[in-house]
């Protein structure tokens, strides 16, 4: 059985088929860098990155690429505000995005181009399609012919005589339809430029993308992505430019769109103050706790985040890792395993249905949190009986969420790191917390259960959580 994806081109669940057998060529839409990015970002970001793991997991050769926008009206107007140069905003924000990406444990994508350096590619299919009658100049700035293909609109399903009713309003008088969107702008003083047959100026946004996939993947590729709020008029435009330069069809053979994520069921945008930037939602959450969160709904489904949702899936994930590391204090030659056949062949069955049904990441993380309880059962009832039994189940869980934690890119830390990572966020510095722990230790071998109660009740009021055992006593950061 292969792989299905939705297509949002033919709007239809479809067998994956790449163009040339065994490989994928990738291309997901990045981040225009003018600022922080936020929680969308990473949604787009971390969906892609499963499903460029889950392809090279099961023996694809892909080249995926995720582009920079780094030259935009939004990066030049914002360098103006700080009174910076847009290239140092660009590689300001270029930074930060890269460090939040690895904070959130995505895997690097191959190639990582930048607008700013594809510049003679965007010249090149511009002059093309100027010269086979798709886009005109005036006056230093290059415009795209919308009408003239006939398929225009086939990814948005929107209608261009509708579009136009919509349009009249404050268009450019020049242009000769008030679809035609600029390909090339002539730039004003002060602005980033570059030399072009058309005098000095910069590329529009959407043509960066259709030459940065031709210039890094080629005419055609197999997979195009990005968040829902680019099918129109971004990737509508891209596929128009691409298929009129090149002539061939389809520029993209499977589109692919992850869904929004609204913030306390509210559409998430700057109108409403309430952009939740990636940095911000990982300083009170385990970077796998975000990633479960997003990776808990399908990518295509839109998905609420809340306070109460992310702390839940920090509470998952300490869950988890509280069963690995209990299962290693209990069982740790459970955790030498390093491949198990049978498990492939038959408890992984469930795991690669729902994966190759469209990603569904969802379904997967049911399954292995529901390996989660029966690992805690087996070594429940192997306590109660008093007979130390169940090695060989346990060694099959640890295994499944090994192979899975491959191409979720979860569950296949170490619980120390884990814990280590969330215990962090402490609002104490660890020396203090462990001297107050002290403190209170001896204020119980004294009798003094007040004063070690206090303890207790003021490192809980800062979110530190104090767990008694024979062994002694344990802190954690709470949620
Ligand atoms: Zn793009």
């Amino acid at each position: 059985m292969g792989i299905k994806v939705y297509n949002s081109l033919t709007r239809k669940k479809e067998d994956f088929v790449p163009t040339a057998e065994g490989r994928v060529l990738m291309y997901v839409c990045g981040p225009t860098v003018y600022a922080l990015s936020h929680i969308g970002h990473a949604r787009s970001a971390v969906s892609f990155d499963v499903i460029y793991k889950y392809l090279k997991y099961k023996g694809f050769k892909v080249k995926y690429a995720r582009n920079y926008t780094d030259v935009d009206d939004k990066i030049i107007n914002r360098a103006n505000e700080e009174g910076v140069g847009a290239k140092d905003l660009a590689e300001r924000y270029i930074k930060a995005f890269d460090e939040d990406m690895e904070a959130l444990r995505v895997e690097l994508p191959d190639i990582r181009p930048k607008a700013t350096e594809t510049i003679g590619r965007i010249i090149e299919v511009t002059e093309g399609l100027i010269k086979r009658g798709y886009a005109y100049e005036l006056d230093g700035d290059v415009y795209y012919s919308v009408r003239l293909k006939k398929d225009y609109g086939k990814l948005s399903g929107k209608n261009i005589d509708e579009l136009e009713s919509g349009a009249r309003v404050g268009v450019d008088e020049r242009k000769k339809d008030p679809l035609d969107f600029a390909l090339w702008k002539s730039s004003k003083p002060g602005e980033p430029s570059w030399d072009s047959p058309w005098g000095k100026g910069r590329p529009g946004w959407h043509i960066e993308c259709s030459a940065m996939c031709m210039e890094w993947l080629g005419e055609t590729i197999d997979i195009h992505g990005g968040g829902k709020d680019l099918i129109f008029p971004h990737h509508e435009n891209e596929i128009a430019q691409s298929e009129a330069a090149t002539g061939k069809t389809p520029y993209a053979k499977y589109w692919l769109h992850n869904g929004f994520v609204n913030i306390e069921r509210e559409k998430m945008s700057k109108s409403l103050g309430n952009i939740l930037n990636i940095r911000d939602v990982l300083k009170d959450h385990t970077s796998e706790a975000v990633r479960l969160f997003l990776l808990s709904s399908h990518y295509r489904s839109p998905i609420d985040y809340s306070k109460d949702s992310l702390k839940d899936a920090e509470a998952a994930m300490d869950r988890f890792y509280k069963t690995v590391q209990r299962i290693g204090a209990e069982y740790p030659d459970a955790l030498k395993i390093e491949f198990c056949v049978p498990c492939i062949e038959d408890r992984f069955q469930p795991i690669f249905e729902a994966m190759d049904d469209d990603f569904n990441t969802a379904e997967v993380i049911g399954i292995i949190f529901k390996e989660v309880n029966r690992a805690n059962r087996i070594m429940d009832e192997a306590k109660a009986s008093g007979k130390p039994s169940g090695l060989v189940d346990l060694s099959c869980i640890i295994f499944v969420f090994r192979e899975a934690g491959k191409f979720l890119g979860l569950f296949t830390r170490n619980p120390e790191e884990y814990f280590s990572e969330k215990n962090s966020r402490a609002a104490l510095p660890p020396e203090e917390i462990e001297r107050l722990i002290k403190e209170r230790n001896d204020a119980r071998k004294n009798k003094d259960f007040k004063k070690s109660d206090e303890i207790r009740d003021g490192l809980l009021q800062k979110g530190i959580v104090l767990e008694d055992s024979p062994k002694g006593t344990t802190w954690s950061v709470k949620g």
